[in-house]
């Protein structure tokens, strides 16, 4: 997955980073579940570099992922990581020893966890369940959830930037709600088989990551802005556009996994994303229409017929509190919109003609 130039600067990137840090990884055994999707791969591609560069004994990662939307292949065994299919919401045994476990299985896009309601429910609830039975029998050093700003559904406009305190404005029964609630239910268990079994907890909510290696069918605002914008077709613009995000570059949200990971502070929840530029829906249209070029490209609004945008249960806005995550990780994002998003454009643009060939 390394071998486009972008992707290969953003292991570099990160790798520096996390340089007073990796060499917590010398040796260790870490199992990653949702290793084939989007933020799962550049976990697994960072520790890849990290063994090829830095660490003076590789780390060992086993990866496990259903395939539901990860896509296979795309990972490449070697000597030091091997790929299992495994549907985690399955009790299983895991062989050896394991110093660190990753739970990043998940449908992240409304798109997709809208299609596999079912399946999202059993990975955020079953699958943490049975990854923690398999921490509490493994000894680990860290066990790192992969939550979601979804947790906070739609906060209520005083509790923006949103810090890790507030408590949330979410439906148990409405369109999202096959996403948030196992994300929701997920930290419950973490921090109680934390408490209960001594096991050193992490859960990480991201805020909006993007970057290359995102799905360009994922149906998530950039990916699908950018390729309607590239192929010259029209961009799709859900409710009124008034609606808000704040968006996170992949090599910045990566740095903050791993020093999540790695931290051996008390503190369990950290917000990961950016806060820095909070931006309207309508505003990113023209931003990525800009910065293509393709004048065959326009925007139309439309109505989703999902349910999960454009209406009431659409957060309307998002962005984090970050001072958690900076005093207690030294988490900090550089990556600027405009200059994340030409990046990705550089990726995509490359990607859909590799495609096409
Ligand atoms: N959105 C849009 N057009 C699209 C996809 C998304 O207008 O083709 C809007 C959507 O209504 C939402 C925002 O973009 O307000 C972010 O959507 P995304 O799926 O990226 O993330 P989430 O809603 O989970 O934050």
């Amino acid at each position: 997955m390394g071998s486009h130039k972008i992707i290969s600067e953003d292991l570099e990137e990160i790798s520096n980073e996390i340089r007073d840090i990796s060499h917590k990884l010398n040796g260790e055994t870490i199992f990653i579940a949702g290793g084939a999707g989007f933020l799962g791969k550049y976990l697994v591609s960072t520790l890849d570099y990290l063994n090829k560069n830095s660490l003076e004994k590789p780390c060992k990662v086993i990866v496990a992922d259903n395939f539901i939307t990860g896509l296979e292949r795309k990972i490449e065994e070697n000597e030091n990581i091997s790929v299992i299919k495994q549907d985690i919401s399955k009790e299983f045994i895991l062989e050896g020893d394991v110093d660190y476990i990753i739970h990043a299985a998940s449908l992240a896009s409304p798109k997709f966890y809208n299609k596999f309601r079912l399946e999202t429910i059993n990975a955020g609830f079953l699958g943490t369940r049975n990854l923690l039975e398999i921490a509490k029998e493994k000894n680990v050093k860290n066990f790192l959830f992969f939550s979601s700003s979804e947790v906070y559904g739609d906060p209520d406009s005083k509790f923006i930037p949103t810090p890790e305190e507030y408590r949330g404005n979410v439906s148990c029964n409405g369109p999202r709600s096959c996403y948030d609630e196992p994300k929701r239910i997920g930290e419950t268990l973490c921090v109680n088989y934390g408490d209960i079994h001594n096991i050193p907890i992490k859960i990480v909510r991201p805020f909006n990551v993007y970057g290359p290696g995102m799905r360009l069918d994922d149906g998530r605002v950039i990916p699908n802005f950018v390729s309607s914008a590239i192929n010259g077709e029209k961009i799709t613009m859900y409710g009124d556009g008034d609606q808000t995000r704040t968006f996170c570059y992949i090599s910045d949200a990566t740095s903050g996994w791993i020093k999540a990971l790695l931290s051996s502070e008390s503190e369990r929840i950290f917000n990961i994303g950016n806060d820095d530029q909070e931006i309207k829906m309508k505003h990113l249209g023209d931003l990525v229409l800009g910065l293509v070029g393709n004048k065959n490209s326009s925007v139309e609004y439309k109505e989703d017929k999902m349910g999960v945008y454009g209406n009431k249960s659409d957060p309307s806005r998002r962005c984090p509190d970050l001072t958690k995550s900076r005093n207690i990780l030294h988490y900090n994002p550089k990556v600027n919109l405009v200059f994340g998003i030409k990046r990705f454009i550089k990726w995509a643009e490359d990607e859909i003609l590799v495609n096409k060939k």
